[in-house]
């Protein structure tokens, strides 16, 4: 049978976009559908404004720190509206951007809601479509728990597009987005709160890291509540009143729940097409990202494995290699290195020291734990805490982590050793470079 396409794309987010471009650019024939925005969370409402307004809020600091660098600062004025703008504008230029890539790699895009009728049938706008293979990239959602007053409350979808900036703000949740959330409202001036439900957040990360970071967080006036919730939220005038569980009230201007994200998979068509969704919603997949029914493929937040933009890329491009490059490809899952860009940011590649004990048993873990050297004369306490963790019989690195300025930057080449299988000798035998932090990662030489 003649299809009109050989992929059909649902989704221009970062996997989709990457599975579209490089399938074309093998000589398929591809449509892409899109009827939000292109780029998907991670250009529009993640990673990339994200980034920016972290940048923004790091500013406070970094006027009271060049005092002690001999300037004189004035007072510094905040302009929400104005960085709103700024962001927004750089958002429409890589809109754009997508837009021609996609152009330029030949994918056809449309403009509008997918529905996929059958194993080789997309609708959109009313005009079927029929495609030798359909791709499911239609990403995931912010998920609010159903509490009384859940209508006050906002997701981060909202949060980057305020209109005024708040006062006091109350961010509910303990992983990436609540903890970056929270550092950015903190620069940007907010008396911020985080209420986690659990004792300590960061569940899965390594817990000196996730203690260290709390530690930090509190240096800069955040304020940490854990082992509490949010029971309900009540509207008095411009007053947000939050109960939680032990029955006290906190007042804000804004309530943000950053408690998880749902894979969009409602109202596209996929039940009746036959396609297996777990108990969260997401599309179940085998090794070569293909759905129960085997013309429907599925990459990215909307199987809800590891939900990380590179991830969902580097799936794209896997899919598109085995489907039309010639070469079955799939995603190599270790150490996959991650970054929360909380103040200061947390990183980290490999196994935590829990997890590497649970593995390998006999294992060393060196730690450093120091003033970075900008902060000996800002005076601000802020600390670095860097860690690895070896393997005792094969000498191998197995996890590094760190909290501390560009904990990212560092982590990202540390996880290329790891991928090569460095050892700790070959740690070890690597010169460091004077002074950075990141060197304490080749000097450390006492297992604590
Ligand atoms: P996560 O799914 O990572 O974490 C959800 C958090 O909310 C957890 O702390 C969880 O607590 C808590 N939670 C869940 N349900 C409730 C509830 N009903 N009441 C109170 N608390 C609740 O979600 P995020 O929203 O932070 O991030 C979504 C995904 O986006 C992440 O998995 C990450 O992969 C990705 N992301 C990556 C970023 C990066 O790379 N820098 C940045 C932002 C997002 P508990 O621990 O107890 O389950």
């Amino acid at each position: 049978m003649a299809f009109d396409y050989d992929l059909y794309v649902i989704g221009a987010g970062s996997g989709g976009v990457r599975a579209a471009r490089m399938s074309a650019s093998f000589g398929a024939r591809v449509a892409i559908a899109e009827d939000r925005y292109l780029g998907g969370t991670c250009v529009n409402v993640g990673c990339i404004p994200k980034k920016l307004l972290v940048y923004a809020s790091h500013y406070s600091s970094d006027f009271s720190d060049a005092r002690a660098f001999g300037w004189d600062v004035p007072d510094p004025a905040f302009h929400w509206p104005q960085l709103i703008d700024n962001k927004d504008r750089e958002i429409a230029r890589l809109n754009g951007v997508y837009e021609r890539m996609l152009g330029k790699a030949d994918a056809e895009l449309v403009r509008g809601r997918a529905n996929v009728i059958d194993a080789h049938t997309v609708e959109v706008n009313g005009k079927r479509r029929s495609a030798d293979r359909i791709l499911i990239a239609t990403g995931g959602w912010p998920s609010i728990p159903d509490i009384p007053g859940r209508e006050f409350a906002i997701s981060s979808n909202e949060a980057f597009f305020l209109k005024q900036f708040p006062k006091r703000v109350i961010v509910v949740g303990g992983s990436y987005i609540a903890v970056e959330f929270a550092g950015i409202f903190n620069g940007l001036g907010a008396e911020t709160a985080l209420v986690y439900r659990g004792p300590l957040f960061l569940r899965g990360f390594d817990r000196d890291l996730r203690e260290c970071l709390a530690e930090e967080m509190r240096k800069k006036e955040v304020e940490l509540i854990f082992n509490e919730n949010i029971t309900r939220i009540d509207k008095t005038g411009a007053d947000l009143a939050a109960t939680l569980s032990d029955g006290n009230a906190r007042y804000a201007d804004l309530i943000l729940y950053a408690t998880g994200r749902r894979p969009n998979t409602a109202g596209i068509g996929l039940e009746k097409a036959g396609v297996r969704l777990d108990d969260e919603g997401a599309i179940v997949v085998n090794d070569q990202y293909q759905s129960s029914v085997p013309s429907i493929f599925a990459i990215g937040d909307v199987t809800n494995r590891v939900n990380l933009t590179p991830v969902a890329t580097a799936e794209g491009s896997a899919l598109a290699q085995s489907l039309f490059g010639g070469q079955p490809s799939t995603v190599d899952y270790r150490d996959i290195p991650t970054c929360i860009f909380s103040q200061p940011s947390l990183s980290c590649v490999g196994l935590t020291e829990e997890e590497a004990r649970d593995q390998y048993g006999d294992i060393a873990v060196y730690k450093s734990n120091f003033t970075p050297l900008r902060h000996t004369l800002t005076g601000s306490g802020e600390r670095t805490l860097m860690k690895l963790i070896v393997d005792r019989a094969t000498d191998r690195v197995v996890g590094a982590h760190m909290v501390g300025a560009e904990a990212g930057e560092i982590i990202q080449g540390i996880a290329i050793a790891m991928k090569a299988g460095a050892t700790k000798a070959q740690f070890d035998a690597t010169i460091g470079i004077h002074p950075t932090a990141a060197e304490e990662f080749v000097t450390m030489r006492e297992p604590a």
